[in-house]
């Protein structure tokens, strides 16, 4: 139930976050657009990622990992 409700967020804003100074912020979703964040409200960088594929990116790492050492990580 708690994945269902995070999922429904992401549908409905991006977090992005800024390359420069990691200022995380929620921008609209529209689909199969790319997201325009605008400025970054502390330092003016233009440059985002989406928290989203970051945390993709993570998830993959983790599940490549051998199950032996996901335990360690685990405990
Ligand atoms: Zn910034």
């Amino acid at each position: 139930m708690v994945a269902d409700n995070r999922f429904t967020c992401l549908m409905a804003t991006h977090s992005v976050e800024c390359l420069r100074c990691g200022h995380v912020r929620q921008v609209p979703a529209r689909a199969g657009q790319n997201v325009d964040a605008g400025e970054c409200d502390r330092c003016e960088y233009v440059g985002w990622a989406l928290v989203a594929d970051l945390t993709e990116k993570l998830r993959r790492i983790l599940r490549e990992r051998p199950p032996e050492r996901r335990r360690l990580y685990a405990a």
